[in-house]
């Protein structure tokens, strides 16, 4: 291996831009190829009153260290914010705190032996020794054995068929245990819950990042995706979106496996392509609320009422304070569905219209006169769909094609995607390449 190796990275998602600072703060040449027009991908933000806020809500659990050393890495640990949030569910036209052991047990829509039940499953998680003993149950037959049919019809089915859909009975309990893993390991004392964010938001540690990449001599090319890979003599060229041809002794491809897949599917042959597409996954639909007033004091509100259309109504100004958006509140409302829904395929007017009526219903005091400003934020892959037996469908990180590699969030199971797991994943690779193991 030659210390001027070239690295091309495709997808400028933290997984990408990961990678690409530590090769680079390594010697290395790489360049980033992003077709969006700005850098951090699923977590990418935009401009709300002069500061960054995240298209789709994001905080870190307290005990995601590979975000944090990352960050300790770049020297920018004041810039971790580290809070108390309330948590809490919307059952029954009614509103309940979840922040503790103790508000799980005044849980009141369920019966006293049902909340103990639920208690069970802390306990459960914590038991798990080796997840891959749970990878032939569903999280469905996984919870009902443990809470009990009520306990989980009320509590965790609407929540998974929430974030999956039609997919709900299908999932993995390796996810779900994960999910419930990390969420108890951000917690303090009493069992209250802590989050971590990051001051000027996801996009502000992204930059750095880029900063220091261009200061290490590598590119980010913007609006510029990859459209294929030509192979020849054992070389591979990356064609771009805008006719350019890239040389590069390695590729490493950071996005979705279908994306992936679009961009191989003249280089490989179609038994490979097909494992490529054997991992569906989920959209998601984010309307994100600025208003004049706050909705409540929860930060975190997971609606378990199947005929309110949102899963979540996060008010981020709950975690961040508003003074930091000028004093605009804002909220999200989050939906995780396949892309034929027709949530999915609304114009932004049509969202807010349909969710109006629906927010009315849950806070009777609203009134729309507060909103100054809506966006809405979709993403075709934002979540992949974690099956039983996960682990045979995940493709492995080489390719038939020598010196391109694959590194996505689909591959990082048992850990379910995030950024933290994207900073981990970047970073190991990064470190593979530069060990000349890959
Ligand atoms: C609703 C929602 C909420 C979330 N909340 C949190 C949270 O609270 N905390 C947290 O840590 N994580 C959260 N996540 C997950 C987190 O955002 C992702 O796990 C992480 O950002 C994935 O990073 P990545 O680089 O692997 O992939 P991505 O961010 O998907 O990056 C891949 C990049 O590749 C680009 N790309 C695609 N095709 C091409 C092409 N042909 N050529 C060039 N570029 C291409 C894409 O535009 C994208 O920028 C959330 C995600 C969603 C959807």
């Amino acid at each position: 291996m030659t210390s001027n190796q070239n690295i091309a990275i495709v997808g400028a998602g933290y997984t990408g831009l990961t990678m690409a600072y530590y090769l680079s703060k390594a010697g290395k040449t790489v360049s980033v190829y992003e077709k969006a027009a700005e850098i951090g991908g699923l977590a990418g933000t935009f401009t709300v009153e002069g500061e960054q806020l995240e298209k789709f809500y994001h905080h870190w659990f307290t005990n995601d260290a590979h975000i944090m050393n990352l960050i300790k890495d770049l020297g920018k640990e004041e810039n971790i914010l580290i809070r108390e949030t309330r948590t809490g569910m919307y059952y029954a036209k009614n509103f309940f705190r979840l922040s503790s052991p103790i508000d799980l047990l005044k849980f009141s829509p369920l019966p006293f032996f049902s909340r103990i039940r639920l208690g069970f499953v802390v306990l459960a998680v914590r038991m798990v020794k080796d997840w891959k003993k749970l990878e032939d149950k569903s999280a469905k037959e996984w919870l009902l054995g443990i809470c009990g049919k009520k306990g989980y019809e009320v509590v965790w089915e609407p929540l998974l068929t929430g974030k999956f859909g039609r997919f709900a009975d299908k999932v993995s309990a390796v996810w779900f245990w994960n999910k419930l893993k990390l969420r108890g390991g951000s917690r303090g004392e009493k069992g209250k819950e802590f989050l971590a964010y990051y001051k000027g938001g996801f996009a502000s540690l992204a930059q750095s990042m880029v900063d220091e990449i261009i200061k290490n001599g590598g590119s980010i090319h913007l609006n510029n995706g990859a459209t294929k890979i030509l192979t020849k003599d054992n070389k591979n060229t990356l064609v771009l979106e805008k006719g350019n041809e890239v040389n590069a002794d390695k590729l490493v491809l950071t996005c979705a496996l279908p994306q992936i897949a679009e961009i191989l599917k003249e280089s490989v042959n179609d038994e490979y392509l097909q494992s490529l597409k054997k991992i569906e996954y989920i959209g998601n639909t984010c309307l994100v609320l600025q208003l004049s007033k706050s909705l409540s004091e929860t930060y975190w509100l997971n609606v378990n009422d199947p005929n309110f259309p949102f899963v979540g109504i996060i008010e981020h100004t709950n975690f961040e304070p508003v003074e930091s958006y000028k004093g605009r509140h804002i909220v999200y409302l989050s939906k995780y569905l396949p892309t034929d829904e027709p949530l999915y395929n609304m114009t932004p007017k049509e969202v807010l219209d349909y969710a109006l009526p629906h927010i009315k219903r849950m806070f009777p005091k609203f009134d729309e006169s507060w909103i100054l400003d809506f966006h809405v934020w979709k993403e075709r892959y934002s979540q992949p769909v974690v099956v039983k037996h996960y682990s045979k469908l995940i493709p492995s990180q080489t390719t038939p094609l020598p010196d391109v590699l694959i590194n996505t969030m689909a591959q990082i199971y048992p850990e379910d995607r995030g950024t933290n797991y994207a900073v981990r994943e970047g970073k190991i690779m990064a470190e593979k390449i530069l060990a000349g193991q890959f």
